[in-house]
């Protein structure tokens, strides 16, 4: 099927509200891996193409892998065309690639040749899970990617200032991808002044939590080093001596055991003296019975053991 009206060797110009193009959007993604199609309503004068907005093909058999215009498809567009659009034309269709990129299959194509033939009319390729998107059109009676899609802002022009409204603080949900991590991703050198005050309120928060943080982290490693230098390290007990005044000897007052042999002042450098007094010695020791009763105090061993006890 030719196109109807005279050929142009040139791309038209098209112009696209960007409310169809989040409706588009929105469809292809509702459904995932399924294809979805619709048309776009608009104005074609002077090869210039407007699309106004879109009407979904609802009825569409989509159990395949291509969507297909049927009879049910289009009584329905046609119903909601005439309508909530009865001045505005069909000025193309739209349908989705889930995962496969934006190109015209051969199907796609038959449907454009048969359905859409005319100059003015296009086909809107969207990919829900590449984001990526374009349109093709008629140049001459070729079909071709088209260079350039103009996006209008329907609301274009409102004043920016004294909207007297906010934006949420610690909405997460509002903002599932934080743009301060795009910009630090981006370059530390992009600032953005809302982001920097946002930052600033982070950054006390963070600030607290780490210093928590470390001193706990010390707290634990004292805690590690002390309970290891109990372990590892041997340590020094005080123990309460009494100096026997007759043997000379250090003796533990609980127990009454000898716990060390007198250091022997050296008599006058006399060696035979001294090895006499080193026989004393032995001798008291033995009549270091007189601690004896002190040995003999009921002492629970349970002491012994504690003293024992390195
Ligand atoms: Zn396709």
């Amino acid at each position: 099927m030719k196109p109807k009206a005279k050929p142009s060797a040139t791309q038209p110009t098209l112009v696209v509200d960007s409310e169809v193009v989040r409706q588009i959007r929105q469809h292809a993604r509702s459904s995932g891996k399924t294809e979805i199609c619709g048309v776009l309503i608009g104005q074609d004068r002077d090869h210039r193409i407007e699309v106004a907005a879109c009407i979904e093909g609802q009825n569409a058999d989509e159990a395949g892998a291509h969507v297909t215009f049927t009879q049910d498809t289009w009584e329905h567009i046609y119903a909601v065309k005439d309508k909530k659009y009865p001045d505005e034309r069909i000025v193309g269709w739209y349908h989705s690639h889930p995962g496969f990129g934006i190109f015209l299959s051969d199907h796609d194509t038959f449907i454009h040749r048969n359905f859409f033939s005319s100059p003015g009319q296009v086909a809107w390729v969207f990919d829900p899970q590449s984001d990526e998107e374009g349109c093709f059109g008629w140049v001459g009676d070729r079909i071709e990617r088209l260079t350039r899609i103009a996006v209008v802002d329907r609301r274009g022009g409102e004043p920016a200032e004294g909207s007297g409204r906010s934006e949420p603080v610690s909405g997460e949900a509002a903002d599932p991808v934080p743009e301060r991590v795009i910009a630090r991703r981006e370059g530390a050198r992009i600032k953005i002044g809302r982001l920097e005050a946002d930052e600033s309120a982070d950054r006390d928060d963070s600030a607290l939590e780490r210093l928590v943080i470390q001193v706990f982290f010390y707290l634990a490693v004292l805690a590690v080093g002390f309970s290891l230098a109990y372990f590892v390290f041997p340590r020094m007990v005080l123990v309460p001596v009494m100096l026997d005044p007759r043997t000379g000897q250090l003796v533990d007052p609980r127990t009454g055991e000898v716990v060390a042999e007198p250091r022997r002042p050296d008599p006058g450098g006399a060696k035979g003296t001294a090895s006499g007094s080193a026989a004393g010695s032995t001798s008291g020791n033995s009549g270091g019975g007189a601690s004896g009763p002190e040995a003999g105090q009921p002492d629970p061993s349970g002491k012994k053991g504690d003293h024992a006890k390195p």
